[in-house]
């Protein structure tokens, strides 16, 4: 199993960050780049009284694609519907025509994890994207019929972690792809700042700061964390947190000095202890760690090698010196990374 408290992936515990997301493109931090497309696009939208384009948000897990999602039906104006699935909830072609045919004008549909959606239901979407209809096969055989519907005008949001496994006619087909990146670790305290006011807690400028450092540029571990503490501050401590009640908390829930969680800990122990020097596939590496290798591509890897500590070789993936420097160990002789 994943280490929970710092797995990006959403947790049940996560509902109450319902609370913690923002509805309005300027309460959301960060991804400036991004924010800044996605305003043009919408306000241009907004003035010529047509739905949003079609949007494609890419990046690893816990960065805000789901609340962009949400934050442009709202600033699509009163009454934009948002409808939320998972491409492995969709099983077969009437689940999605169904979804499609019962969307109101300018609603937005949100499909997560869209690399996972079967062939013949990414089909379904070429002609739904492109021109608004859904070919119905009725029966089967020589006297099948196909039928054409009307859609209401909608826009598609589709997030992935992987938009490199998305076939070129549905890329072809999102009017913007905007790519989630990792945020800073100002953004992350302000973050949490914010979601501490929410909550109702104390936190001190220094403690909010320390611990945007420890969250792996992830607003969801940002939260999670912040939560965690907050009752460690409770039942430990006055209920404020401060730098020395952060301190402990972390200690307590065995969160390391860069925001390791223990799987990518582990990754980085394997990749310089049993196996140094020498480049690991990812299944190798997914069994040496005993996790899945879609969770290690898409959930641990890529802050790793943000933070320079593993390198993802055609070879492999090897630890860079970094990463020895952070477990303290000594690299094999002739390392070159
Ligand atoms: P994803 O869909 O990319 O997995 P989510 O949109 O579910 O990520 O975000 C995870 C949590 O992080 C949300 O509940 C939200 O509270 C918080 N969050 C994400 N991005 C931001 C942001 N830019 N500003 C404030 N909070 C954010």
């Amino acid at each position: 199993m994943m280490d929970e408290l710092t797995s990006a992936a959403e947790l049940p515990d996560d509902g109450t960050d319902v609370a913690l997301r923002p509805q309005r493109l300027s309460d959301f931090a960060g991804q400036p780049q991004s924010t800044e497309q996605l305003a043009v696009v919408l306000q241009a939208a907004l003035q010529r009284g047509e739905p949003a384009p079609h949007l494609l948000f890419s990046g690893p897990p816990g960065l805000g694609k789901t609340t962009l999602a949400q934050i442009v039906a709202h600033e699509m104006g009163v009454g934009t519907a948002f409808k939320s699935t998972s491409a492995p909830s969709l099983e077969k072609p009437g689940d999605l025509v169904a979804l499609l045919t019962s969307r109101e004008p300018g609603d937005v549909l949100f499909i997560d994890e869209v690399h996972r959606l079967p062939r013949v239901l990414e089909e379904i979407l070429y002609p739904a994207m492109e021109d608004f209809v859904v070919d119905i096969v009725i029966g089967d055989g020589p006297d099948a019929k196909s039928l054409r519907l009307p859609l209401p005008p909608f826009t598609l949001v589709a997030a992935t972690t992987r938009s490199g496994l998305l076939s070129a006619p549905l890329l072809d087909r999102f009017g913007l792809e905007l790519n989630f990146e990792f945020y800073d670790d100002d953004t992350l305290a302000g973050i949490i700042a914010r979601s501490a006011r929410l909550l109702g807690t104390d936190i001190t400028d220094q403690a909010a700061a320390e611990l945007g450092c420890r969250s792996r540029g992830t607003p969801r571990i940002a939260n999670r964390l912040l939560r965690r503490v907050r009752d460690y501050a409770q039942v430990q401590g006055n209920g404020t947190i401060d730098a020395a009640t952060l301190a402990g908390g972390l200690a307590l829930f065995g969160i390391d000095s860069i925001g390791l969680d223990k799987i990518s800990t582990r990754v980085l122990d394997v990749l310089t202890g049993t196996y140094a020097g020498r480049p690991l596939g990812l299944k190798t590496l997914a069994t040496a760690v005993g996790e899945s290798p879609d969770t290690i591509e898409d959930s641990v890897e890529p802050f790793l090698i943000r933070k320079g500590l593993i390198d993802r070789t055609p070879r492999g993936r090897t630890a860079t010196t970094a990463a020895y420097t952070h477990l303290n160990r000594n690299p094999p002789v002739n390392h070159q990374l």
